[in-house]
């Protein structure tokens, strides 16, 4: 407990000196998502930010090749890692940095990965921040986690290729983030079509636009596009970066920092949650939570601006039927629900239409569950969603 005390006050000492946190996140491996948390990273350092790129994954780092920093190698003075000072605004980290060999494998499981992770953090001479770029492993294990959980404020950049597998990927992500409370800066659609060297015709080889109309649904900002490069593959090879090598990324990359993320920096917009747009749902029965979700009495509707309670609705519910009540709340324009249990048929339609759960709530007052939830300090316990074999109990169907 007390080990727990120190570590959050580590964290918050570090926080102070950084204004504005990124975690660039992907459903899944190989979307470019590592390409572009190091475009971005470059193009804030580019516009005259301090800039950290800090690679989290430590299975699979790729932030040096990518930089075209093969055999990068990180130390410590003082008992402080040194990040690699790759320009006079960017500074750099990756698990890299410290194997032996490029091809090592690490093999730690998930205390030591937070470990190392807060260690990146706090244990490295970052000095003054204005963003830091972290770069997290696909999908919604620990990694992302931890820093969900260390760095409340952070935002996160989602990117995702146009086509319908990897966009299946990124809702779990976007609900996920929603699920944490972690505020969506937006989502990057990589790979959008293949712009012809010779003659600059653009090929929408997997169709474009997917990303754009998933965060339509999701009610997020859309960030922009980068096309397929064949510049962007060999550069980090050749020993430079893709930045350096790919006309077509930089000039994408530029737009996408230079449309939202220097605001973001340098209004610190997303840490003031202002551009944070909820609506958490609650079932209601006698005034309190109610453990049966597709019979409760009422829902709460409760909207939320910079990052409190703005209006309160109890509605009630059309009759119970299969799928009626989430599809329902979705139309209310609900971003989250907290419940205490939910089945399987349920929690699908959730997930389809962009809202997340947040299962296993205990019994309380719905506006103190809410404000509990905003100050991420929401009891969660039997959890009776996301098991096989949940036994549907207060489901809605
Ligand atoms: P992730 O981090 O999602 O696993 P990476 O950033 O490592 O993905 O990219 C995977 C591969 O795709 C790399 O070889 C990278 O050079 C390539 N790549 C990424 N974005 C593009 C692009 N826009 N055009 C061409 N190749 C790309």
């Amino acid at each position: 407990m007390e080990q727990a005390g120190q570590q959050e006050a580590e964290i918050q000492e570090f926080l102070k000196s950084v204004k504005r946190v990124f975690m660039v996140m992907s459903g899944k491996g190989g979307v470019g998502k590592s390409t572009m948390a190091a475009g971005i990273a470059s193009a804030l350092a580019a516009k005259g930010m301090r800039t950290g790129l800090l690679d989290i994954d430590v299975h699979g780092p790729s932030i040096a090749r990518i930089m075209g920093l093969t055999g990068l190698a990180l130390g410590t003075v003082n008992g402080k890692i040194q990040p690699y000072p790759y320009s006079d605004n960017l500074k750099i980290i990756s698990m890299q940095g410290f194997l032996q060999h490029s091809d090592d494998a690490v093999i730690w499981r998930g205390p030591l990965k937070i470990g190392v992770i807060k260690q990146f953090l706090v244990d490295v001479d970052w000095g003054p921040l204005d963003a830091l770029v972290i770069d997290s492993p696909p999908g919604t294990g620990d990694e992302p986690l931890t820093i969900a959980q260390f760095i409340p404020g952070c935002g996160a950049i989602v990117v995702t290729t146009p086509q319908g597998v990897a966009l299946a990927d990124v809702r779990k992500s976007l609900n996920f983030c929603r699920q944490v409370g972690m505020n969506i800066v937006g989502v990057i659609e990589n790979m959008s079509g293949y712009v012809c060297p010779e003659c600059g015709h653009h090929a929408a080889i997997f169709k474009t636009g997917g990303g754009e109309a998933l965060a339509r649904e999701f009610n997020v900002p859309f960030l922009g596009r980068m096309p397929i490069d064949p510049m962007v593959v060999c550069a980090g090879d050749d020993g430079v970066s893709a930045m350096e090598r790919s006309i077509a990324m930089k000039a994408a990359v530029d737009e996408i920092v230079g449309n939202v993320l220097l605001d973001e920096v340098t209004e610190e917009k997303v840490a003031k949650g202002e551009n944070k747009m909820e609506k958490i749902a609650v079932p209601v029965a006698g005034g309190m939570l109610s453990s049966h979700f597709g019979h409760c009495e009422e829902f709460l509707f409760a909207t939320i601006e910079a990052g409190k309670i703005a209006v309160v609705e109890n509605l009630v519910p059309p009759p119970h039927a299969p799928g009626v009540i989430p599809n329902w709340i979705a139309d209310q324009g609900a971003t989250v629900v907290l419940v205490g249990g939910m089945g399987e048929a349920a929690q699908q339609i959730f997930q389809s239409r962009g809202v997340a759960v947040v299962c296993g709530v205990q019994s309380g007052k719905p506006v103190d569950l809410v404000n509990q939830y905003l100050a991420k300090n929401l009891a969660v316990g039997g959890n009776s969603c996301n098991h096989d074999g949940d036994d549907h109990h207060g489901c809605g169907h």
